[in-house]
């Protein structure tokens, strides 16, 4: 099975085809400059998400992007994901389909994400104004597929690659 280095090394191989998938994507939709651009746009930006938001989050101790998080501005994030690593191995265990299956536990992953942010501002008292809301779901539709085709190319490598 494929180590952290291994599947860091294979997302920034693939890096470029989130960019060549989007813009060939966005040329069959019509090429439009409307709210649907956003979509496109966020597809790469999901796939880059895969450095920090990776299936292997459900490891306990310190895999790769637990390690970048200690090391950046995005220190308690790190713990946050520890307690997702405790939960994980408790419920699911490492490569479960809740850990490891793209989209349902992308989706997973990315509701982990939220719930601070959505306690962080429901305390603050923010709120997205009403003409944002269905932007906004476009670019987290993106931010979903995309991260979800990093996830499928690690599944990939975990599935075929021995080493
Ligand atoms: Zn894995």
């Amino acid at each position: 099975m494929p180590d952290g280095r291994t599947h860091y090394r294979y997302w920034r191989g693939w890096r470029c085809s989130a960019i060549v998938i989007a813009t060939l994507a966005w040329g069959i939709h019509g090429g439009l400059l409307d709210k649907s651009l956003l979509f496109f746009l966020a597809f790469p930006l999901g796939y880059q998400l895969g450095a920090w938001i990776d299936p292997d989050l459900d490891l306990r101790g310190n895999t790769r992007a637990k390690r970048r998080y200690r090391r950046s501005i995005l220190y308690p994030a790190y713990w946050w994901w520890q307690l997702y690593s405790i939960i994980a191995s408790k419920f699911a265990g490492h490569r479960s389909l809740l850990t490891h299956l793209p989209l349902l536990s992308t989706a997973i992953r990315l509701a982990w994400v939220l719930i601070p942010i959505i306690v962080i501002t429901a305390i603050m008292g923010w709120f997205i104004p009403e003409g944002y809301v269905s932007g906004l779901a476009l670019f987290g539709m993106g931010l979903l597929l995309g991260l979800s085709y990093a996830d499928t190319i690690h599944v990939v490598a975990d599935i075929f690659m021995r080493s």
